[in-house]
Parts: C-alpha cells; structure tokens; sequence
C-alpha cells in the first residue's frame, strides 16, 4: 500500500470511530425529510440551520428541521410591512432569514411564548405581546427550557457554525405594545387578525388572514402530538379555543401550524374537536410516552398530556 493510501486508511478508521462515538441518530431525525414537504415550493435561503417554504402567496414557512421541536415560524408578506408569527428557536439568525425574504419593516408576534417560538424575538424592535402576566414573565428570558433543547437526542445534523449549546438561553426582549383577541394588523393589501385561543398556553394565539382563507394555528393545532401537560396548559380552555377555531373552517382553504409540517386541510379543526372531547370524556385508551406523559391517538390527531392520577 502506498504511503499516502496507508495515512488515507488511518485517518478514515479515526473519522469513523469519532462518528460511531456520537450519539445515535435519533428517531425523530429519521423521519425526515417529511413528505409533505415535496409538494411544496421551496425558497433558497443562506443559512442551511434554516429551511423556507412558501405554501401560500407572500407566506413564507420558516422551518428549523435540525431540532426535534421542528419549529415553524411565519412571515406573512403585505404592501407595506409583514408579520412576523414566531422566530424560532434562536439557534440562527432568523433576522437575517427575514431579511433576505423582505425588505419590509417587520412586527413580530408570537403564536405563545413558549422557549421555541421566541428565541429570536430579542434580534427584532417591534414584538407585539399578549395581555398575560405569562408572556410577561417569558418576555424576561429563561435558560432552563433552553438548555433542554439541545441536548444531543434533540438535535438532526449540525448546530450552526459558531453555536456555543452551553451558553444557550432564550433571550430577553422587549414588548413593544400588548394586543387582544380581535386586534387586527393591516399589513397593506392584506389585514390579519388576532384570535385568542389560550389552552396550551395563557397567552396562546391564531391568526386568520380572512381574504386568503389562512389560518394560522401556532401550537392550539399542529400535525404531531399536541403537547398539553404543562402546569400553564387549561384544557377547559383549549377545548373551547378549538370550537371557535372549527366554526371558522368554511372560511379557510389552509390551516398552518407551527411544528413539523405546514399545511393541513380545515377539515383538521372538526377532527381536532372529536378528538378531544372522546379523550376528555375518557373513550380513549392512553399509551404510556414517557414519565408522567400519555399519549392519546384519535386518528390522524394525537395529544401528549400528564398521566391520569392513579385511584
Ligand atoms: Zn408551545
């Protein structure tokens, strides 16, 4: 064997054992790319932490698929300004995503504050919040959410160059101005408005873009199991949140969430309701997800929540 070869050889053998020594895949990575995703216009962008999709005119899907949350974020496009429905985990630099979508001035709202919606809100100066003592507290920044996230097991492929894991937080940021159920934002051409749909959490929104037949779910309604065992989650609210969410469908074509993949068909949101209700009312059997966790399956539509008390 020549020399060279002879060095190739070993450098190979330490390249695969480093690779081996690493966490496994996880199997939430495995089922990526999701197929949905085909059918879908894809929007080239500088940063690979970053996918884009455009699933309706002037709707930009932001989507982090290198993070188990599969976050989901929107830019909603007008004449004059655009809208800003989550910034992601805060891993990259979603403002410069953006930027390189619009040169519009932006306002950011976020569909709730938990950890993986808002870690880029600190990058943008006009952050819409809700009126709840949660995204109050949330707006102040936290660590503990943050450092769960990235976690080997929670990540597909590469962090961004650069990313330092230990020293990541959800930033701080600063509320501009508070908004209400009902508020409407004129984008220019385009108004979207705000509905309150608190459940899976106080401060939880939609958005509906009445004209173009979009609705906007954020966390209240996504195609994964919707997470709703946190002590901030109120189920007696949810379930009413998804009433007035399914008395909407006739008006919409396109129902986007903000995890995993980002259209679904309105035919979801009746669906969501049956599936809720038959948990509530004790009809379906729960499988057991992790300590403490259930998981309840109704078709296509799944809920992760705490297990049931023992008797
Ligand atoms: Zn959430």
């Amino acid at each position: 064997m020549h020399k060279r070869a002879i060095i190739l050889a070993l450098w190979l053998t330490v390249l695969s054992t480093a690779v081996l020594a690493q966490a496994p895949i996880p199997d939430w990575c495995r089922a990526l790319p999701r197929p949905e995703y085909k059918s879908l216009e894809r929007v080239p962008v500088s940063d690979a932490w970053f996918e884009v999709y455009k699933p309706a005119p002037a709707v930009f899907a932001i989507y982090e698929p290198h993070q188990a949350e599969e976050t989901i974020g929107y830019l909603i496009v007008g004449q004059k300004r655009a809208l800003l429905f989550d910034t992601g985990m805060g891993i990259s630099d979603v403002k410069k995503i953006t930027a390189e979508l619009t040169k519009l001035p932006i306002i950011v709202l976020n569909s709730h504050t938990h950890d993986d919606h808002v870690g880029g809100n600190w990058e943008f100066d006009t952050i819409y919040g809700m009126d709840t003592d949660f995204t109050r507290k949330n707006a102040q920044g936290s660590r503990e959410d943050a450092q769960a996230e990235v976690t080997p097991d929670q990540i597909c492929g590469t962090l961004p160059k650069g990313f330092d894991a230990k020293a990541y937080v959800t930033r701080p940021w600063k509320i501009a101005a508070y908004m209400h159920d009902g508020d409407r934002f004129d984008l220019g051409g385009r108004t979207i408005e705000v509905i309150a749909t608190p459940g899976h959490t106080p401060d939880a929104i939609s958005l509906i873009d009445r004209a173009n037949g979009l609705l906007f779910t954020g966390d209240t309604y996504y195609p994964a199991p919707i997470w709703l065992y946190r002590p901030e989650t109120d189920l007696d609210a949810y379930g009413a949140s998804i009433r007035r969410l399914a008395a909407l469908a006739p008006q919409v074509k396109l129902v986007l969430g903000a995890h995993n993949i980002p259209v679904a068909q309105p035919s979801v949101l009746a669906q969501l309701v049956t599936a809720f209700d038959a948990v509530r009312a004790r009809r379906v059997a729960a499988t057991p997800e992790s300590p403490g966790k259930v998981l309840y399956k109704v078709g296509d539509i799944s809920f992760l929540m705490s297990a049931p008390a023992a008797h």
